[in-house]
């Protein structure tokens, strides 16, 4: 026996990106275990988002789903390089360290260094069942280390050192306070109303 899974509006199958500090860019996603038409439209919207904001990746919590899931192009222009879904992504054998320049699409504008793994290996699933497992390196790392990092609740900027993240704090503190001041006009859910939300997703995608 299953159990239906739970109707999404129209308004909750459109999906948008979120910045920070957004409570969903610090939720722990849960392993995903039902892939579904709804789910692949999620991730073609998630691809156009990506395009349309000139990233090379993006996360399913930078959304607002609290799923295992991104989507990845390193050329970031549609019908170029090699669009990637990694589902239930685990990263392993972590080598060599690497400093690079980092941006997000949840905190537009900002972007600080960060030393990272040169060389990882990634295991996932894709949306059309097929296993993934490779060793990346390069630019393809970075990307995945980020990535992977949303959907544990970290962002870049956890990650640079004091000093670095010292030099980005004010254009990170303009987010925060644009958000206060759309929480106090009401712009922003309720605690009530994003705790429902996140459970209606993981009862639909996070339960067998
Ligand atoms: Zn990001």
């Amino acid at each position: 026996m299953t159990t239906p899974a739970p109707t999404l509006t129209d308004a909750e199958k459109r999906l948008s990106i979120i910045v920070h500090p957004h409570p969903t860019l610090r939720y722990k996603s849960k392993p995903i275990l039902r892939v579904d038409d709804q789910l692949r439209d999620y991730i073609s919207q998630m691809f156009e988002l990506m395009y349309s904001s000139k990233g090379v990746g993006l996360a399913a919590n930078q959304v607002n789903l609290p799923l295992q899931l991104f989507v990845v192009n390193p050329s970031g222009k549609q019908g170029e390089g090699e669009e990637m879904v990694f589902i239930n992504p685990v990263l392993s054998r972590p080598k060599g360290t690497e400093s690079g320049e980092e941006g997000c699409l949840s905190l537009p504008g900002v972007f600080g260094e960060v030393v990272r793994a040169a060389e990882i290996d990634v295991e996932a699933f894709t949306h059309l069942g097929q296993r993934i497992n490779l060793r990346a390196n390069g630019y393809l790392a970075r990307i995945l280390q980020h990535e992977y990092d949303h959907l544990q609740g970290v962002m870049f900027f956890d990650r640079m050192s004091e000093a670095k993240r010292l030099e980005i704090n004010d254009e990170i503190g303009e987010f925060e306070d644009d958000y206060q001041v759309q929480s106090s006009l009401g712009n922003i859910v309720s605690e009530d109303h994003w705790q429902a939300w996140i459970q209606k997703i993981e009862s639909r995608y996070c339960i067998k």
